[in-house]
């Protein structure tokens, strides 16, 4: 998507990924060792930015390029301990949590924060992977048993009234534009459904805040997306990606300038684009995508199919509408396996 985005700046893209990545059927691919710091280094002197749409990459690693976000930034998004200390610092409220290195560790955590409570790996989590949830302090053994020993946290369970997220993005002068906020709905850990925009002035001035303290303090350029819980009227941080992100896959019809086109124009020291948006819902699509005729039935869908392989949990594309087009969203929705 950044890729499709790089079209309407006259830019190039080149990815550094495997073979057969789905991002080769719009952009050049070099096959790299995301893993060798030389070979990421080689790649990279052949660019002139270099970003990440994965979080997952050794801090190792990108410690030594030029790249945007920093690699500080990076660490503290992909560790969940990292970053739960950083949140906590600059003022933003999290759930309870506590490091675990040992099951002795998860026990002294369970004492203070107790059930349930969710035990969820420090790095390499996403879409639910990673995570146990406990119902009961009896079950410690068991859920550490099952994170395989891995570094972890636990965190108190939020008893949210709904899920958001904002977006924002930061470019090379320190200009700042955000979107507004979104409403997620998550199923087993992973997001099925975006509303756009989640209309609350008071909520969306406390998380524009917040990112801008993020981005500040990190000197931050590129997009940042942080995932809200919302508890009465306050807002809860749950983690921070430090890229463009699912949840703001709707601005590509729905935002004059989507997150994906800010993206580029943030590194590439260019002016940020607006992000005035028409409320907009966004379906995913998990495991496999819709037969095309099916979709095309519906005059006002935006189909967007990533050409991955299909698999049982795994996103391979999604589904962009209007929000006006309500009978056509719940349609999709129940087709999805998306309806409540
Ligand atoms: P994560 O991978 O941490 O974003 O977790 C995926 C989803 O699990 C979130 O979007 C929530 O729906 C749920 N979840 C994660 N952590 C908590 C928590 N501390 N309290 C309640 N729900 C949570």
């Amino acid at each position: 998507m950044l890729a499709e985005a790089a079209r309407n700046l006259d830019v190039q893209v080149i990815c550094a990924g495997r073979r057969g990545d789905c991002a080769s059927q719009v952009a050049e691919v070099h096959t790299v060792d995301l893993e060798d710091p030389s070979a990421v280094r080689d790649f990279a002197a052949q660019v002139d930015a270099v970003t990440i749409e994965s979080e997952n990459i050794e801090a190792a690693v990108l410690s030594s390029l030029t790249l945007y976000p920093n690699a500080q930034a990076i660490a503290i998004a992909q560790d969940r301990l990292l970053e739960k200390e950083y949140l906590r610092i600059r003022g933003i409220a999290t759930a309870p949590y506590g490091s675990v290195d040992s099951l002795r560790d998860l026990h002294n955590a369970l004492d203070t924060i107790g059930a349930p409570s969710i035990l969820k790996t420090r790095r390499l989590g996403y879409d639910g992977r990673g995570q146990v949830r406990l119902t009961h302090v009896d079950e410690a053994s068991a859920a550490w048993a099952h994170t395989g020993g891995a570094p972890c946290i636990l965190e108190g369970m939020v008893r949210f009234d709904r899920e958001v997220s904002l977006i924002a993005a930061r470019n090379r002068r320190g200009h700042i534009v955000f979107y507004p906020l979104t409403e997620n709905i998550h199923r087993d850990g992973i997001l099925r459904t975006s509303i756009a925009p989640f209309d609350n002035p008071s909520l969306q001035s406390q998380a524009e805040a917040y990112l801008r303290t993020l981005l500040e303090a990190l000197d931050y350029i590129g997009v940042l997306a942080v995932e809200f819980f919302v508890e009465g009227d306050r807002l809860i941080a749950n983690e921070m990606a430090p890229r463009v992100h699912n949840s703001g896959h709707w601005t590509i019809e729905g935002s004059d300038t989507s997150q994906f086109g800010n993206c580029l124009r943030a590194i590439l020291d260019l002016d940020l684009g607006s992000t005035l948006s028409r409320p907009t819902v966004m379906l995913n699509c998990i495991g496999a995508m819709p037969p095309e005729p099916e979709t095309a039935a519906f005059p006002m869908l935006f189909r967007h199919d990533y050409g991955k392989v299909p698999r049982a949990g795994r996103k391979v594309g999604h589904l962009t509408f209007p929000a006006s087009e309500t009978a056509a969203i719940a349609e999709w929705q129940r087709r999805l396996g998306q309806s409540s």
